[in-house]
């Protein structure tokens, strides 16, 4: 199988995440709830796992909260900065996860920028919708349709000016773009631990600058008699049982990445897009791809999405199509009623993947406008 579909999770990973995961199973019981052999390993497996991710993401270990997906990281952070009736201004390109989050809150939306492969469209849209007022501010570093890299850095420069607490989702973006919460200054950053970071899946971290309040109550190991949740992170978000194994796993994971020269995986990942991109269009199909755009490229043909999916499935090439749980994106460009392919490359883009699925392309009818 050509698998092109690291945008949902990263399928290949690397051999050490699995020997991880297994020996975890094999030695680590619960961590911080025993002082035996079995509950200090679980133990120190997770802190090692915090250590590095906080040398990744420029943070103490102790901002690092584990979560069993970047979704599950986005509410806690939208929860403790978003109240009922707040004001959040969000990218046109924005997840489900954050949309759905804040429309449960009952927040007063506004979607600023929908410009594609736009940033100065994105950061006029954004300092204008900040000036109209706004309690906070959530935006994607990458679309998870589109691969469009949206300017965070200057994003968040605008937001600090103007004392407006945010969010980034870097779901799209960790393990190839830089991500680091202290020269960010983002109240919090959510990510996965099962797409770029190449850990297993129910893995997610949530890098905590902001004040944080939990989406869990239960269990941490310490303070039992308190009926409160411990103030002290990450305590304090991580209620019940850890996911150790994946945790492990995604450790490994951190540990691969940073065995790599920085900027290469994205680099790999740019070219193969760039290049398919090119492919593409010389067969006639309508692609979206512009300057600031990772390795992800969405496309349509003269079928129906879902149906072409299948059809290049057939043909032994993983990719997903539809809307990818990020209908305001679609708005944005213009294909919400058609919904796209998308094609994303993950740490192990290559020559041959781009070839193959040209291949099986060839082979689906031309769009037509
Ligand atoms: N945000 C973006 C931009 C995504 O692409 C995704 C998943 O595809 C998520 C959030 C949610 O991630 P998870 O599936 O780990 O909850």
């Amino acid at each position: 199988m050509i698998y092109l579909d690291n945008g949902a999770t990263s399928f290949r990973k690397p051999p050490e995440v699995k020997a991880a995961v297994r020996r975890a199973m094999d030695t680590c019981a619960n961590p911080g709830r025993g002082g035996y052999g079995a509950a200090m390993e679980a133990a120190n497996t997770v802190f090692r796992c915090r250590e590095r991710a906080g040398e990744l993401f420029g943070c103490d270990p102790e901002q690092v909260v584990f979560t069993s997906n970047c979704t599950h990281g986005l509410n806690i952070a939208i929860r403790s900065l978003v109240k009922p009736g707040s004001r959040v201004v969000i990218s046109g390109f924005e997840h489900n996860a954050v949309t759905r989050p804040l429309y449960a809150l009952d927040a007063k939306v506004k979607i600023a920028g929908r410009r594609l492969f736009d940033p100065e469209d994105t950061l006029e849209a954004f300092e204008k919708a900040l000036k109209q007022g706004a309690d906070a501010a959530v935006f994607t570093h990458v679309s998870n349709v589109f691969g469009y890299i949206l300017p965070v850095e200057e994003m968040g420069e605008l937001c600090r000016r103007a004392g407006i607490p945010f969010i980034i989702d870097a779901a799209q973006s960790a393990g190839s773009l830089p991500v680091n919460l202290s020269s960010s200054g983002a109240a919090f950053i959510a990510m996965p631990g099962h797409k770029g970071l190449l850990g297993p899946q129910g893995t997610g971290i949530l890098l905590c600058a902001g004040e944080a309040q939990p989406l869990l109550y239960g269990g941490t190991g310490n303070a039992s008699i308190s009926q409160r949740m411990p103030e002290d992170l990450p305590e304090r978000l991580e209620a019940g049982t850890l996911n150790v194994p994946g945790i492990a796993g995604l450790e490994a994971g951190l540990k691969y990445l940073q065995r790599c020269a920085p900027g290469s995986i994205a680099a790999r990942e740019q070219t193969q897009a760039k290049r398919c991109t090119e492919g593409l269009r010389k067969l006639g199909m309508d692609v979206y791809w512009g300057d600031h755009q990772a390795g992800t490229v969405s496309f349509r043909c003269g079928l129906d999405c879902e149906e072409a999916a299948q059809r290049l499935a057939k043909q032994g090439i993983a990719v997903r199509a539809g809307i990818h749980c990020a209908p305001t994106a679609h708005e944005s460009a213009g294909t919400l009623d058609t919904g796209t392919i998308r094609i994303s490359y993950g740490h192990d883009a290559g020559p041959e993947q781009t070839a193959r699925i040209l291949r099986a392309v060839e082979k689906l009818p031309r769009w037509k406008r």
